[in-house]
């Protein structure tokens, strides 16, 4: 699943994973999963994590290539939050190759720049209450600028102001269109308008899934019917070999 910060992708995976009875596996569950649960792992992220630094892809992969190895993730899993980098797809791609596997498919949420910086920097909170929180778009106050409840100034923290965001997406924006070029080129990606309502994007999303991943039940025909795409091994293919060990 790729998107940017604001796209909705962490939601979105979160309801496909459900519609579709797959694992959702994102990045920075397993981080804080692995720091819990004080892995070698996570001992890693954790020093990296505790300079402010980003975690090196090896650490990352690992953790990654760990959670694949659960015999639930044996049929597929939903990756949100990963790869982030086009390093990281082509290391994603060796190791799903040692298994096996392959992505059967890149869904990428598509929000436009304006839309993304309109949703991420519309928040407001209370100066009064910290937890009485607003947003221009998703829950605008009834009187702009003035907390619902108790009437007290509602501010703007710099994190959330447009100029802040924006300079933000300027650096995480590059990164993420290299990933989603990566995918382009090798026939896998499927974008999906992500300016609509989110059930009609989650629509969108689980016909992408439906024409792409692979089923259980070796049934590909409408596979490579619908989307036109040849992928160069049959998905069911793809399917008995990451299972099957
Ligand atoms: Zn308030």
């Amino acid at each position: 699943m790729l998107g940017a910060p604001g796209a909705g992708k962490g939601t979105q995976a979160a309801l496909l994973a459900e519609r579709i009875g797959m694992p959702h596996v994102s990045s920075g569950d397993l981080f804080r999963d692995n720091i819990k649960r004080d892995t070698d792992l996570g001992k890693k992220a954790k020093k990296f994590m505790d300079q402010g630094a980003l975690v090196p892809d090896d650490v990352t992969i690992a953790m990654i290539s760990d959670r694949l190895a659960k015999p639930d993730a044996a049929d597929g899993v939903i990756l949100d939050g990963f790869p982030r980098t086009r390093a990281q797809a082509e290391a994603l791609d060796k190791m799903l190759a040692k298994k096996g596997g392959a992505v059967a498919a890149a869904l990428y949420i598509d929000v436009e720049r304006d839309e993304l910086i309109k949703r991420l920097s519309g928040r407001w909170v209370c100066s009064q209450q910290a937890d009485h929180v607003y947003h221009e778009i998703a829950k605008p106050p009834k009187k702009a600028g003035v907390c619902d409840v108790d009437g007290a100034p509602l501010v703007q923290r710099d994190d959330d102001k447009p100029q802040t965001v924006a300079a933000r997406l300027e650096k995480q924006l590059p990164p993420m269109f290299e990933v989603v070029d990566y995918y382009a080129d090798r026939g896998v990606l499927n974008t999906v308008e992500g300016d609509k309502p989110m059930e009609a994007v989650t629509i969108a999303l689980l016909h992408c899934v439906a024409t792409a991943v692979p089923r259980p039940n070796g049934d590909t025909k409408t596979t490579a019917a619908s989307n036109g795409r040849t992928a160069a091994t049959p998905p069911a293919e793809r399917l008995a070999r990451s299972g099957g060990r």
